[in-house]
């Protein structure tokens, strides 16, 4: 299928170079990669492709930068964020094009997205003035203790492709308020929101060396030698918790600060004195979401056996009525997955449950044609064993399991190596607290089947990670405690 004009457009507009200390540079092997449309698995255009001297010569800009950018004044940081956060609004039409171009997702879902990316910009442009100590008096009254807190220095970033934007600024956004320089190595399958947004904070008057992206096609090798590098103090990474754990071991051989934003397998728990419209429209929004291509996507449905059958043929109902197709046609719901490797992972997890017994109620197929997409599915019941129980699916499939307690309930819910979001729906407050307490996951969707908002802490525990983004706490991934004791004479 042919790109449409204004496709091209927003395509051609993005430079397709490294930004390195201020500049749109080619690689310096000339290498480049190419960036698909996944609707249509078309090649859109081709990007510089980083090597490891073009990482290194990042974070040498990086480190150039950090002095003169940790002493900016704060209002001139909180202003540039804020700056920034008009225009990725006053921008979002165009920016939702790009990357529904580059990532698949529907045009609505991207425009979402751009307005979410925006708002860590609103969030920590206010977080920039708020950047506090304090002063004691020691016990003995010798000393007064002067505590203040600066910015950690030259920071990694990484980031995966199924929220392009939005995992950047959740980043970079904490990471300019507090005064810290970055490198940003963006998912290679979504190079272009990440070089676009480098140009809208470069409009907005970001200091050369302060951001530096560098898109790479070989991650490990051009991250490797920066993980080694004394100038940098500090890796965040949002992504799969296989990669993480490998960072998280070369980082600690320098002892770098880490945050880890790593996978989930959500629960979805819906009680018998749910109501059960609402269960049935969160769980479309917990499931659909960017295609289930989300690390709080709704993993597995436990549902109280008294109404199990009427909520699987509500949820099969619902999403056998949504509209597959090209992301960037007006009318689509569901886009195509991300790639032909994501798709055949989703068909080999639904194989896998339904050789085991669990019966299809809606969905199951690839259709045929251009493009990664794959059905909008709802399995139940699902056996145990079934593969999907336990790994993260990233994709549009629905398996619903049944309880017949509360207790029942919860230990299925906290089986798991991973505990980022959790989803209840229940109308008794009791219960409500209870659940919400002892379940092991560092968010809870109560009655609600999104957690993501700027102004919240959002990570998790066990292998999820650690960390949290957003919120009051986001900013301190990228501070240090300094303490001096002042002698009083
Ligand atoms: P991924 O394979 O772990 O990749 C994430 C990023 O790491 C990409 O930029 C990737 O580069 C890079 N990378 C891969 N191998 C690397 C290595 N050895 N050293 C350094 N960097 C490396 O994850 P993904 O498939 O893109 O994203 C899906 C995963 O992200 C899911 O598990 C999802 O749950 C998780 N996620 C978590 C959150 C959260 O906030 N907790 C949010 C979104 C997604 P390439 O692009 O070149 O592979």
């Amino acid at each position: 299928m042919a790109v449409a004009a204004s496709e091209r457009q927003v395509v051609e507009a993005v430079p397709k170079r490294l930004f390195v200390a201020g500049e749109w540079r080619e690689a310096s092997g000339g290498g480049e990669f190419a960036v698909e449309d996944p609707a249509t698995g078309e090649v859109l255009c081709r990007v510089a492709d980083a090597t490891a001297e073009d990482a290194l010569a990042a974070l040498a800009a990086a480190g150039r930068a950090q002095r003169e950018w940790a002493d900016t004044p704060p209002n001139e940081r909180a202003e540039l964020l804020w700056r920034a956060f008009e225009e990725l609004r006053r921008r979002a039409d165009e920016l939702a094009l790009l990357m529904t171009l580059e990532m698949g997702k529907a045009l609505a879902e991207s425009r979402a997205e751009v307005l979410y990316a925006a708002e860590f910009f609103r969030w920590f442009s206010g977080e920039a003035l708020r950047l506090d100590g304090y002063v004691k008096r020691s016990g003995d009254g010798r000393s007064r203790l002067i505590v203040t807190r600066e910015p950690v220095g030259p920071c990694l970033l990484i980031t995966p492709w199924n929220f392009p934007l939005a995992m950047g600024t959740r980043k970079i956004g904490p990471a300019l308020a507090a005064g810290c320089t970055m490198v940003w190595k963006p998912a290679q399958l979504t190079p272009l929101s990440a070089l676009a947004l480098a140009g809208v904070l470069a409009e907005c008057g970001l200091p050369p060396g302060v951001l530096n992206v560098v898109p790479a096609s070989d991650a490990r090798a051009v991250t490797e030698p920066l993980l080694r590098d004394p100038r940098l103090r500090k890796v965040s990474f949002t992504g799969s918790t296989a990669v993480g754990r490998r960072l998280m071991a070369a980082a600690g051989e320098r002892v770098l600060r880490v945050s880890m934003e790593l996978g989930g397998n959500a629960p979805f728990l819906v009680f018998d004195d749910a109501d059960l419209d609402a269960a049935l429209a969160g769980a479309v929004t917990a499931k659909m979401r960017n295609v289930g291509e989300a690390c709080t996507a709704a993993n597995r449905f436990l549902v109280a056996e008294a109404i199990a059958d009427e909520f699987a043929r509500g949820l099969a109902a619902r999403l056998s009525e949504l509209r597959i197709g090209r992301g960037s046609a007006a009318e689509t719901q569901v886009g195509p997955l991300v790639s032909a490797e994501q798709r055949q992972k989703v068909a080999e997890l639904v194989a896998d449950a339904v050789d085991r017994g669990a019966r299809v109620l809606t969905g199951g197929n690839a259709p045929a044609g251009p493009g990664y997409f794959y059905e909008p599915t709802v399995l139940y019941p699902v056996p145990d064993g079934a593969r999907l129980l336990r790994e993260e699916i990233f994709g549009p499939v629905a398996p619903i399991r049944t309880f017949a307690s509360e207790e029942e309930a919860l230990a299925e819910a906290n089986a798991s190596e991973y505990g980022l979001v959790a989803y209840v729906y229940t109308r008794d407050l009791d219960r409500a607290r209870r659940v919400c307490e002892r379940l092991e996951f560092g968010m809870v969707g109560l009655n609600q089947g999104i957690v993501s908002n700027a102004g919240a802490p959002f990570g998790g525990v066990k292998q999820s990670g650690i960390g949290r983004e957003g919120g009051n706490e986001g900013i301190d991934e990228y501070l240090e405690t300094k303490y001096v004791a002042l002698a009083a004479g």
